[in-house]
């Protein structure tokens, strides 16, 4: 799901590298036809599916004729939990991907999850489904999946508490001011990873790690203040557990996705892996710092929602991708992001325990919201 992106495709080289093992059932994309019909040609699933219905036509002639064409994102779901596929990669991104996660989770797939924002959204509604169906929730997130496996290092009751590792982004040593009228392109230069835009620029207000915090709360069944965000500008350390007896075990690597991408695929085992490796001859030194709060509110929010649960992680989500949106398209200048974001939350009075369609209408009522405070 989300083939033709960042993660999905540094999925489709580990599926190349790791082998005739690993076959590709299905495809999704939303826009990109051109790029998703390269992808069926290359890897011959028996479906793909486009959410953007008006490119259904454009796609099925350049498809292989044993490759059925869904469309529609009723098509993803489809597909999502088709039995000819045992596994699902979730890497839309934002709360676009939550009904195909939804659908693999419901169908008892184990699913590698990289959007986060489904988690965010409706983890209250996704763990527990999970558990009933016997799917497992494997973190493709560089940190969750360095929370994993440094998990494996002791029982669940062990774990005192999780440092979440942050790069601290582009504007990590930038005044508050120079932050707050950063351009596009400013924000899009991220220091060490090669990502989509949506995250990069989360990365760059910080909002990817509130997103993170909230994830932390629900892949690993932790309270928010068991997980400190901490600040380490090589993004080397993906993460931290520290357990109860005081030892720190991290997982490190070099920054890119291929590794926590093959380790969901080949877990509970490890096969050798197509990324880059570390090279401690040429690591000097790794620094750590801890986050300024005052700067990067984003972090504060993220702290607060995932105390609140209910609604206020739809509608955390939803406010920030709206804005986020706004600012790509030249409405809003960057400082704005975090700040409007923080006006919807205000506004919401939070439903402690929401259905999926109590989740969904909260999401809907704050994107409206952002278009509202917009036209103030
Ligand atoms: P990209 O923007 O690079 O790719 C997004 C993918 O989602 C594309 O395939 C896109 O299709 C598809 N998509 C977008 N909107 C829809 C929609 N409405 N319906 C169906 N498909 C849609 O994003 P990334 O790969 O960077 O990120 C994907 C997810 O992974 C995000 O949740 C992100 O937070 C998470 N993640 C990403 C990391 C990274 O390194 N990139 C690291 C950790 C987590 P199309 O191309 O046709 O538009």
């Amino acid at each position: 799901m989300g083939s033709t992106g960042s993660i999905g495709t540094s999925a489709l080289e580990v599926v190349r590298s790791l082998g005739p093992e690993y076959r590709v059932a299905g495809l999704a994309a939303n826009r990109r036809w051109r790029d998703l019909a390269d992808q069926s040609r290359a890897f011959g699933p028996s479906a793909v599916a486009i959410a953007d219905p008006a490119h259904v036509e454009s796609l099925r002639p350049l498809v292989n004729g044993s490759t059925e064409v869904l469309a529609g994102p009723e098509g993803l779901v489809e597909l999502a939990r088709r039995q000819d596929s045992d596994f699902v990669i979730a890497a839309i991104v934002g709360a676009a991907g939550l009904a195909s996660t939804i659908a693999a989770v419901e169908a008892g797939k184990d699913v590698g999850l990289a959007n986060k924002e489904a988690l965010v959204v409706a983890g209250s509604i996704l763990v527990p489904l999970a558990r009933r169906t016997g799917s497992r929730l494997l973190p493709i997130d560089s940190e969750h999946s360095a929370i994993f496996q440094s998990m494996a290092a002791g029982r669940r009751s062990e774990v005192h508490k999780v440092y979440l590792t942050a790069s601290g982004g582009p504007f990590r040593t930038w005044t508050g001011d120079q932050i707050a009228l950063a351009t596009l392109e400013d924000a899009l230069r991220h220091p060490t990873w090669d990502m989509g835009p949506k995250i990069t620029i989360d990365s760059a207000t910080m909002m990817n790690k509130a997103l993170e915090i909230i994830e932390a709360c629900w892949l690993f069944d932790l309270r928010p203040e068991s997980v400190e965000v901490l600040i380490h500008p090589e993004s080397i350390i993906h993460s931290m557990v520290e357990f109860c007896d005081g030892s720190v075990v991290a997982q490190l690597g070099t920054p890119d996705m291929k590794t926590p991408i093959q380790y969901t695929l080949t877990w509970p085992d490890r096969a050798a892996g197509c990324a880059r490796r570390l090279d401690f001859r040429t690591i000097r030194r790794l620094n750590f710092e801890p986050p300024d709060m005052e700067r990067f509110p984003a972090l504060r929010l993220g702290y607060e929602v995932a105390r609140q649960g209910g609604t206020a992680g739809a509608v955390f989500n939803a406010a920030n991708e709206q804005a986020v949106q706004a600012f790509r398209d030249g409405r809003i200048p960057f400082g704005r992001i975090v700040e409007l974001t923080e006006r919807v939350l205000e506004r919401h009075r939070v439903e402690t325990r929401p259905t999926l369609e109590g989740l969904l209408a909260a999401d809907a009522w704050a994107r409206q919201e952002v278009s509202t405070c917009l036209k103030d």
